[in-house]
């Protein structure tokens, strides 16, 4: 599948900033073209950051406002959170279920969504039990449940009819075998990563910092495969042909 046949896309990950790390180029560039792009966070955020003043239900708030406005910057209005709580995401026949649910209601081309395994070269950020945890859950929901008529059939009968997605791309590092030029936003890219403030106090306020520290190296390594700026880089998955 070209990147000029994607016609829709479903992201899904387990954190709320996860989606503007991970994808936030290809999101911008698609809905740049008018692509309809959603959003399936799965857990509350709750654990997340440093601040023990807040409840973890003030944190969960904050964080789906903070999701809310990143989505936006990279043009993403729809947005499903499923409330797991965070650091204790498996994969279960029920996240299998609600992830099954926005595929069959969204019914994209394209799903962007996490690593199903560990990969020895991935960093450590990148191999969170949650993350794996939701790779896994969303490529069993894609293949085969998502596309069994008689797996979740209750969902047949409130109308959600099988789908079949037509490929998965998931971060990769030097098993990469597909680079997305996103030079020409990246600066939306860390418009919306910076939309995510109780999770950037390592920058300490410094936007710059972020940037050339943490968004922008793996960007630039993945753009000297493209001879560009900035790219994203990932492994592809068909399910179909
Ligand atoms: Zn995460």
């Amino acid at each position: 599948m070209l990147f000029t046949e994607i016609g829709s896309a479903l992201v899904v990950v387990a954190h709320c900033d996860d989606a503007e790390w991970m994808f936030g180029g290809v999101v911008a560039k698609l809905t740049d073209r008018g692509v309809p792009v959603s959003y399936l966070v799965v857990t509350d955020g709750a654990s997340g950051g440093v601040d023990l003043s807040v409840t973890d239900e003030q944190l969960a708030a904050v964080r789906a406002d903070e999701q809310r406005a990143a989505a936006g910057v990279l043009g993403v209005s729809d947005v499903t959170f499923l409330g797991y709580h965070n650091d204790e995401l498996e994969v279960s026949v029920g996240l299998k279920r609600d992830i099954v649910h926005q595929i069959r209601r969204v019914r994209p081309d394209l799903v962007l969504t996490w690593m199903p395994s560990r990969h020895p070269e991935a960093p450590i950020d990148w191999l969170h039990g949650d993350h794996l945890a939701v790779g896994e859950a969303t490529m069993q929901a894609i293949y085969p449940e998502a596309l069994m008529p008689r797996i979740h059939s209750e969902l047949g009968k409130e109308g959600l009819a099988p789908h079949t997605v037509g490929e998965v791309w998931y971060p990769a590092m030097s098993d990469a075998d597909c680079y997305i030029d996103v030079s020409e936003v990246v600066e939306v890219k860390m418009d919306a990563i910076w939309c995510h403030h109780s999770q950037n106090g390592e920058a300490n306020g410094d936007r710059t910092w972020l940037f050339e520290r943490r968004v922008a190296p793996p960007m630039r390594s993945a753009g000297r495969m493209l001879a560009v700026a900035y790219a994203e880089r990932f492994r592809r998955v068909a399910i179909t042909g």
